[in-house]
């Protein structure tokens, strides 16, 4: 059980991290990565809800193919274990984790809006505070235990503090028309 709960929180910092690179690095002219992360992310951070239109597949391919080809050489290697099957599952549903907490209530399975109110998952309130101010805080998606953490221990801003000298002058700033 332990070790679940490490393995969850884990995958919930790298979802943290990765969002942290997702909002602070590139622009939306950058080959690939533009159209891949920066625009959906800016349109993301403007209008919340659009999103939630997109059906699993479309907010969830990227994650279902490298759990798939993480999976795949495990399975190569003969090292398939419940642990690797958890990161995969819940992995590669991240950003359908994100998205309930935009989705109307109604569309939420009820086990899902359980979860959240028992706050084992991360839940709307929780997440909101990531579409506040400059949207530099909660990056983590999947848990309400690792953000109010890494935001007091000023994680991400010494992420920043790091990261921004090595790859990039500045942090990327929304664009006026994505609020
Ligand atoms: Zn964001
Ligand atoms: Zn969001």
């Amino acid at each position: 059980m332990i070790e679940l709960i490490v393995l969850i929180i884990l995958l919930d910092l790298i979802s943290g991290i990765v969002h942290w690179a997702e909002d602070t690095f590139w622009h939306e002219s950058t080959p690939i990565i533009g159209k891949w992360l920066v625009i959906p992310n800016e349109l993301h951070h403007g209008d919340p809800s659009a999103f939630v239109k997109n059906t699993w597949l479309q907010s969830s391919w990227d994650l279902l193919l490298a759990g798939l080809v993480v999976l795949g050489i495990a399975a190569m290697l003969g090292e398939i274990t419940w642990q690797l099957l958890v990161i995969f599952l819940v992995g590669v549903n991240a950003n359908q984790i994100h998205k309930w907490n935009h989705s109307p209530l109604n569309d939420v399975p009820k086990i899902i809006l359980t979860l959240q109110n028992i706050k084992l998952l991360q839940n709307r309130n929780h997440h909101l505070s990531h579409h506040s101010g400059e949207k530099n805080t909660a990056y983590c998606v999947i848990t309400p235990f690792i953000n109010p953490i890494m935001d007091r221990l000023g994680f991400f801003r010494f992420l920043d503090k790091v990261f921004l000298k090595l790859i990039h002058p500045s942090r990327r700033e929304d664009l006026p028309h994505s609020g």
